[in-house]
């Protein structure tokens, strides 16, 4: 249900005296705000759930334009190995069978990722792994240290340079809007290498898309519970709080405590979003990442192949990366020493704070995917009811 109105509602119920009602206020309509909701009114708790924007589901929001389900915040693809977070998600809604295997194209030439060997056959013409591995094996020499110092080096000595040069370099310094070598190493820990012809980005062993778009799970999860939208947690704080025993809050740590140690940093995104009536297939797959350093944006989305859509008229969206400011959405943490400490100080804070919880991806300041944000909000649901 949607109360759209409820101040007034609960005004008007508290001067005839009556009780407030709610077990919960759920500060973020998003994926962890709405599981917790939905596993509380499960358990015959009432919830109330607010969101400062005006539509549910956080960022895993999609929005049906010319009857394609775009992703407004970026492309969003289910993935996890655990069984139980797959059969808990399909409870919500039927998923597909797209599977994630974005491209690179970098100043035209199109390469497969993750790195595979498609993607070494078509840089070095090498058709075996041991090839392959050869040929990476002789460009890691070039890094002669002994300590990796900067990110640069780190992927180099993971991938060698060509790979380095042509799909890494110019996407990362985009993405981080500085030079490789002055980005920390501790960026890339990992890259996904495969000595296979497997164009699957994940290893996970389930993977989708939702048939409908995600809002629609977001939708099922917050049936029968109460919902306000355009509502600025900070705006009613002292009044919203009198409305229920406990605060489940996924809005910013730093922010709750009126970042008294200082405000802590992200990158930001800028979404262009555009209706071609021209054609029908503009890229030809649903991700394809622009790796040189002379595209502005790091990666182009055609959404309806996420769907496998047939619509005569196609929608994409440009992504551009971008320094946070506190105008803008914060995506992605910035998980330096800096950043870090704070964070461990807003914790100490928030672990003795009374009657409010702490989750999701702005308040633990960490990045969650998707299955992982659904068994990090289960998982806070089995201490709460434990
Ligand atoms: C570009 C991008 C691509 C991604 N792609 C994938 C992917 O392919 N696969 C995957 O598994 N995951 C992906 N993710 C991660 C996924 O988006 C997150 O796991 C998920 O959205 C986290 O949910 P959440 O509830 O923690 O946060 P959010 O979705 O951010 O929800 C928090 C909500 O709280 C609200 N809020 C904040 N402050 C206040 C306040 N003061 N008052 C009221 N409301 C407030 C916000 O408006 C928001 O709706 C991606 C993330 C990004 C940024």
């Amino acid at each position: 249900m949607l109360v759209k109105n409820l101040y007034n509602y609960y005004s008007t119920k508290q001067q005839k005296g009556d009780v407030i009602v709610y077990d919960y206020l759920i500060v973020g309509a998003g994926l962890f705000g709405s599981t917790f909701a939905h596993e509380a009114h499960k358990r015959d708790k009432k919830c109330l759930v607010i969101d400062k924007r005006d539509h549910i589901a956080g960022n895993v929001y999609t929005e049906e334009i010319e009857g394609i389900q775009v992703h407004k915040y970026g492309a969003h693809i289910f993935h996890t190995n655990s069984k139980k977070i797959w059969d808990y998600i399909n409870q919500f809604a039927e998923f597909n069978r797209y599977t994630n295997s974005p491209v690179a194209n970098y100043r035209g030439e199109i390469y497969n990722l993750p790195f595979n060997m498609n993607t070494f056959n078509k840089l070095w013409g090498v058709s075996t792994p041991q090839q392959a591995k050869e040929k990476i094996e002789e460009q890691k020499k070039t890094i002669t240290g002994s300590t990796i110092t900067n990110l640069e080096e780190q992927a180099i000595s993971i991938v060698g340079t060509d790979i380095y040069e042509k799909l890494i370099k110019g996407y990362t310094e985009k993405q981080w809007g500085r030079p490789a070598n002055e980005l920390p190493a501790f960026i890339i820990k990992r890259l996904p290498v495969r000595f296979t012809y497997d164009n699957n980005y994940f290893n996970d062993r389930y993977q989708g898309i939702p048939i409908g778009g995600y809002t629609k799970i977001i939708e099922k999860m917050l049936n029968g519970i109460d919902v306000q939208l355009n509502t600025d947690y900070f705006d009613h704080k002292e009044k919203l709080d009198r409305l229920a025993d406990k605060v489940v809050y996924t809005g910013m740590i730093d922010q709750y405590f009126q970042y008294c140690y200082g405000r802590l940093e992200y990158r930001s995104l800028h979404f262009d979003t555009k209706i071609l009536d021209d054609t029908d297939n503009f890229q030809g797959n649903a991700v394809v990442n622009y790796t040189d350093d002379i595209t502005p944006f790091t990666r182009i989305i055609e959404h309806k192949h996420f769907e496998f859509g047939t619509q005569e008229h196609t929608v994409i969206t440009e992504e551009y990366p971008k320094e946070w400011t506190v105008d803008d959405e914060p995506y992605y943490p910035i998980n330096n020493s800096k950043n870090t400490e704070m964070y461990k100080q807003y914790k100490e804070l928030a672990d003795i704070e009374e009657n409010v919880i702490f989750g999701g991806r702005l308040a633990t300041y960490k990045y969650y995917d998707m299955h992982q944000v659904i068994g990090a909000a289960l998982a806070t649901i089995d201490k709460e009811f434990s």
